[in-house]
Formats: C-alpha cells, structure tokens, sequence
C-alpha cells in the first residue's frame, strides 16, 4: 500500500481530516518516509519517540523497530486511535511533556514531522534539557532548517543556529516539496538529522540567555547588545573581549562562530 492510499484509509476510518490548528500535514511521499525510516534505523536506537504520529506515516514503519517506541499526540482521536493499536501514548502537548520519562536512556533517539508551531521550541528545549537524546530526525519548514544549520554570515545565522549546533552536530538529510504532504503546506520542508555532541558547558539556559541578548538586534555591535540584554555584561568589557580574540570592538553579532560564543560564554563565568 502506498504512503496515499494508507493516509485515505486511515482518514476514512477515523472520518477526520487534517487540522491545521495542530499543524497537520501528512506525510504522502513513499521516498520521503523511506529516508527517514533508514537514517532511523541507523541509529540502533534502543528507545524511540515519536511527536505527532498523525494517521502514521511514519508510525507504521517506527512501531516494527524492535525496540521501545512512544508517541506524544495532541489530538484526541489520533491518540486514542494508537492507543487502541497497543502504542504507549503520551497525549499531552510535546512542549509539556516530562521529557525525563520519556528519555529513559543515552540510546534514546526522537523521529518527528514537526508540527511547525513547535518546531523551533521544540529544538531549544532539547537542547537544554539535561536529559539527553542520542539523536532526531526532524522534519522543519525550509526556513527553520536553514536558520537551524546556519554558519556566520548567512541567511538566518542566529540564536537558533547557535544554541543547536552547541549540542548537535546537524546534517541535511533531504528536501520535500510541498506535494510531498496532504494537504500542501505553503513551504518547502527539509528534514535535518541530529548527532549529539557532548557539551559541558556549566549552565545551558543562561547561555541561552546570553545568545539571546547576543543576537537581539543582528545588525548592531554585540556589545550593545550584551549591554542592553538579559546577560548584564557591560559594552567596555565585551569590547575588550573582541579585542583580544581578533575581533573589532565593533563586531556585529553575526561575525562570531558558535565556537566563539562558547568561548566568549565561557570567559565571562
Ligand atoms: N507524523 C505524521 C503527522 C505529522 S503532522 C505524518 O508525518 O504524516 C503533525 C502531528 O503532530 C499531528 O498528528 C498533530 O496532531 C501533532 N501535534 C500538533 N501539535 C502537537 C503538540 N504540541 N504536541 C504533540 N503533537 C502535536
């Protein structure tokens, strides 16, 4: 049965269809579910979650990996729907969820077509949360994969991208078109594979807080910035820092690499 035909007899079953409040665009392209099943798999995962299963695109497949497997589902139906099939489901929102259950390993890995409203909460989180995946494959809107893979200087190089890659080393894994989900989305998609890296900095939501204040407004100094954010560091100090690691004293925030904003974290405690 293809990914179309198994989507229409699941919708026909449940009489439902697609939500957009929950951000409901279903997987319909057999190619884009195989990537995903087979990066997966490589994994060798011996705990999986899964946010949003939805009728299941990515379920039918993720169910048969011979391991423990969770799902988190917002919507009523569709939980109640797998919870009738025998899944251990979670029906709360993922943004709420107590992560330290259903992380009960290192070996634990995340699979999810992201509802895009919580994509990028979603990704900051796990990033903070002492409770550490092994790995995710996640699908985000074009312009959040990009803003979650940027380097200095390009397109959408920001928070996102610096917090993420701290505790991840991310790769592209495929671009889907918008006839790849029922209904389209308005954007392309891009489903992005996260590898973790070990980090020991002291404390992950204050340096939150300092690369927000960072980036807080991109197109001025940083030192402004640091000086008029949350971090309450004052501009002399953070000029002097620029200075005696290469940079102009009016760097934008933009300029520095996420290894330099690890460094420049780190110097400040
Ligand atoms: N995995 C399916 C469905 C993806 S659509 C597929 O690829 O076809 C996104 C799914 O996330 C939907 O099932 C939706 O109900 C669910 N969802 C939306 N917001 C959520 C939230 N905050 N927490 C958990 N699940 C959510």
């Amino acid at each position: 049965m293809t990914a179309k035909q198994y989507l229409d007899s699941v919708l026909t079953e449940l009489q439902i269809e697609a939500k957009k409040s929950l951000g409901q665009n279903f997987l319909v392209s057999d190619h884009v579910i195989d990537k995903i099943i087979q990066r997966a798999k490589g994994f060798n995962a011996k705990n999986l979650i899964e946010i949003g299963p939805g009728p299941g695109a990515l379920t039918r497949f993720l169910k048969d990996f011979p391991v423990e497997f969770q799902v988190v589902e917002l919507d009523r139906v569709l939980a109640e729907y797998w919870r009738n099939k025998g899944l251990q489901v979670l029906e709360v929102d993922a943004l709420q969820a107590d992560w330290s259950t259903l992380i009960p390993n290192t070996q634990t890995l995340l699979v999810s077509n992201l509802p895009y409203q919580i994509s990028s909460s979603l990704v900051i989180e796990r990033c903070l949360d002492p409770h550490r995946l092994m790995g995710m494959v996640l699908m985000f809107q074009k312009e959040v994969a990009q803003r979650i893979k940027a380097i200095p200087d390009q397109d959408g190089y920001g928070m996102l991208s610096v917090i993420a890659q701290t505790y991840w080393k991310v790769d592209f894994l495929l671009e889907a078109s918008s006839h790849d989900f029922s209904p389209p989305p308005k954007v392309a998609s891009r489903v992005l594979v996260f590898q973790r890296l070990e980090s020991d900095l002291p404390d992950p939501r204050l340096f939150l807080k300092w690369v927000k204040a960072a980036f807080l407004h991109p197109r001025k100094l940083l030192a402004s910035n640091m000086a008029a954010g949350q971090a309450k560091v004052s501009k002399a100090k953070v000029s002097e820092w620029l200075v005696s690691r290469g940079f102009s004293e009016k760097a934008r925030p933009g300029e520095l690499s996420v290894k330099d904003y690890i460094d420049f974290f780190r110097s400040f405690q």
